[in-house]
């Protein structure tokens, strides 16, 4: 597993944005880890015509941070 770091793909919202995020994008937005061999598509609108591909420790200054999709998140932040 690799370390991601805030402004890295896998923590951004366009990371995998052109499919339902599954378990291992909420993980790697959970834990800020990924495997090593992960390569997902990236939908920024200036990229996904190209159907870029990056792996979870790329970056662009196109980073969106991802929010996260548990429904306790916002209930916990309004706390
Ligand atoms: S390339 Fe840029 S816009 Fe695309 S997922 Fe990575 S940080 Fe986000």
């Amino acid at each position: 597993m690799i370390h991601v770091d805030n402004g890295q793909c896998g923590l951004c919202s366009h990371f995998g944005e052109t499919h339902v995020a599954g378990t291992q994008l909420n993980q790697i937005r959970e834990n800020h880890e990924a495997s090593e061999t992960l390569v997902d598509e990236c939908g920024h609108p200036k990229h996904a015509s190209l159907h870029l591909k990056v792996t979870p420790i790329s970056g662009c200054d196109g980073f969106e941070a991802a929010k996260m999709s548990s429904r306790l998140g916002p209930v916990a932040a309004r706390r």
